[in-house]
């Protein structure tokens, strides 16, 4: 098959490539066209997911377009953006039908869920496969949601669970091609659009934890200046979770493994919250900008990292 039938028969389709009022001009031409309201901000990020690194390559194609696209779209939810469209530069060995064809079809189910439809790409032939997604957002001009505004006094609050992710990786590994329990919460981590845009005006600081609370907490607090006290008795674990590993281990998993895409965000207290945010803790002052740990939990500030 070639490049462009490719792309024509599987990324340039009505139900995943779709104008709207913001894409002007998708696929098929040398860029994509985006109109921006002129009181908007665009927010953009990009990730990068390596076969073998970040999941296992013979996992259903389907899974692997859906754990893309959610990822990718979880940074636009920290910064309380609302979806806009996406690229997506991929790199295949062969160009197998089947495969592309249920890849595409997860594409579908995440793009028409948050209505982010897929705008251009690049497709090349490569040893590896690496699927490279770059979303678009836009945001009222000044107030995306940021690392750098938290302040002494606030509390610290998650969106949901945490820990289903790294719970799940054990099951990822052996049975890539299940997708359902906890292995569900690691190829559909849907992002927190909707609750990353109830925060706009009311967060100090937010994120979303990708690689493990803690370390991703420390990112609030370097960028803020400030530090953080947890309260782990309030870390909120799923049933799943703490009916696999129990209580001890399920609370490691939460406080330094990666992949759950959830929003971690500062706050006054005084502020009208989302209704299913959890508070984890308070911002307080310290000498070290980081979070505070009991010693038994020290091993959990270091998250995941790709270079150590
Ligand atoms: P160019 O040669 O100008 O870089 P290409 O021939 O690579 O363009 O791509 C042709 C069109 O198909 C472009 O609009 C491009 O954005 C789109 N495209 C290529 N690969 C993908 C992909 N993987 N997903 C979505 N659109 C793609
Ligand atoms: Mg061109």
């Amino acid at each position: 098959m070639k490049e462009f039938e490719l792309i024509e028969q599987y990324f340039q389709q009505e139900t995943l490539s779709w104008c709207n009022e913001h894409v002007a001009l998708g696929i098929g031409d040398d860029c994509a066209v985006l109109n921006v309201p002129a009181h908007q901000q665009m927010c953009i990020s990009m990730d990068t997911l390596v076969e073998d690194i970040h999941f296992p390559k013979y996992a259903n194609p389907y899974d692997i377009a859906t754990r893309a696209l959610c990822v990718t779209l979880s940074d636009l939810a920290a910064m309380g953006a609302t979806p806009l469209g996406f690229t997506l530069a991929i790199t295949l060995p062969i160009a197998q039908e089947s495969w592309l064809k249920e890849f595409s079809e997860g594409l579908i189910a995440i793009a028409q869920q948050y209505q982010c439809p897929l705008m251009g790409g690049d497709t090349t032939r490569g040893p590896l496969l690496v699927i490279s997604i770059q979303v678009h957002g836009i945001v009222e001009k000044h107030s995306a949601l940021k690392r750098s505004g938290a302040q002494i006094g606030d509390y610290v609050y998650v969106s949901g669970n945490l820990g289903n992710g790294a719970g799940a990786l054990p099951h990822v590994l052996q049975h890539p091609k299940c997708s359902i329990g906890l292995a569900n919460y690691f190829w559909q981590p849907l992002p927190c659009i909707e609750f990353g845009k109830e925060l706009v005006g009311k967060a100090s600081a937010c994120l979303d934890v990708s690689d493990g609370l803690v370390q991703d907490l420390n990112h609030i607090c370097k960028a803020s200046g400030v530090g953080i006290k947890l309260e782990l008795n309030s870390i909120p674990l799923s049933d799943l979770l703490l009916k696999e590993y129990g209580q001890e281990k399920a609370l490691q998993l939460a406080l330094s493994g990666g992949d759950d895409y959830q929003l971690a965000f500062t706050a006054n207290k005084e502020k009208c919250l989302p209704e299913h945010s959890k508070c984890i803790g308070r911002v307080i002052e310290t000498e070290n900008k980081n979070v505070l740990l009991p010693e038994q939990y020290t091993s959990c500030m270091s998250g995941f990292n790709h270079f150590s």
